[in-house]
């Protein structure tokens, strides 16, 4: 059912890594750029992520034995300097989510490369190194930030959908690796209702919205592949669904026969000499 299966390290079956951007206030300070800071419940519901959900999903984190991936914003980290500690302590990966999620295409390259550099040194000073990984806001990856981040010797970027598995993306300057989210396991389809930016989903119960993402994670499992939630502290964090997703994190560890880790480890074993990689050209 893989185009292009890959063996993966220790004899496990499949491969897993639960994401999480924790985007907070950007969000409602990007739509309403001009009295953001009068709209204090949508503040508070971006709030909720880096401070009260995020300390919970270490804790599973700590008590299951997992390390794994947190994209931020430079702002985000800069502001909620407490979160990016927390992360750090347990060994977690951070990696680049822009400056504050602005969208790619809404600037000229000279700006977006402005803003990516300012996230980098916030990186760099808060984490003592380079990201490894990038995630575009929204998936929003252009040509340029393709090119910025070959230049900036990414090892990955994880916003593009062509493969159900890590492939190799070919660019005029270079290489990298794509770690493919899709929409079937991100959280903001069943959880999220925003209506400052225009979008009111009808929420979905916290069984019905986690269950999707286990039917991904079974078929995965099932045919060797790679399994990703993209979730977000203030959607998923929540108490109820976040106890749903510690269920199934439970069950899945007791098999005993997943690999996760976090996506720098997924891709550099994806980059290593014994995976053949399916190569698109973009
Ligand atoms: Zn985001």
């Amino acid at each position: 059912m893989l185009l292009n299966p890959i063996n993966w390290p220790d004899g496990k079956k499949s491969a897993a890594s639960v994401t999480f951007d924790i985007d907070a206030d950007t969000l409602i300070r990007n739509a309403c750029p001009e009295d953001a800071e009068l709209r204090l419940q949508a503040i508070s519901m971006g709030r909720y992520g880096p401070t009260v959900a995020v300390p919970r999903i270490l804790d599973t984190y700590r008590r299951l034995g997992l390390t794994q991936t947190f994209f931020m914003p430079g702002w985000v980290m800069q502001n909620y300097p407490d979160t990016v500690e927390a992360i750090l302590k347990d060994g977690h990966e951070i990696g680049h989510h822009s400056w504050a999620h602005e969208d790619p295409m809404d600037h000229s390259d000279d700006k977006e490369a402005e803003l990516f550099g300012r996230a980098m040194d916030v990186h760099i000073s808060m984490t003592g190194r380079k990201p490894r990984g990038y995630r575009a806001p929204i998936y929003s990856l252009t040509p340029a930030m393709v090119k910025r981040l070959i230049e900036h010797e990414f090892l990955y970027d994880s916003s593009m959908m062509a493969d159900d598995l890590p492939y190799l993306v070919k660019a005029e300057a270079g290489n990298l690796i794509e770690i493919p989210p899709h929409w079937g396991t991100d959280d903001w389809p069943p959880f999220a209702h925003f209506g400052e930016i225009d979008y009111l989903m009808p929420i979905r119960s916290p069984s019905d919205g986690i269950r999707s993402f286990i039917e991904e994670f079974d078929a995965s499992h099932e045919f060797g592949g790679f399994w990703m939630p993209v979730l977000h502290p203030f959607l998923t964090g929540r108490l109820a669904r976040w106890r749903e997703m510690e269920k199934h994190l439970e069950r899945i560890l007791e098999s005993g026969d997943v690999w996760f880790a976090p996506l720098e480890d997924i891709a550099a074993h994806a980059k290593s000499p014994d995976v053949r990689l399916r190569v698109e050209n973009i």
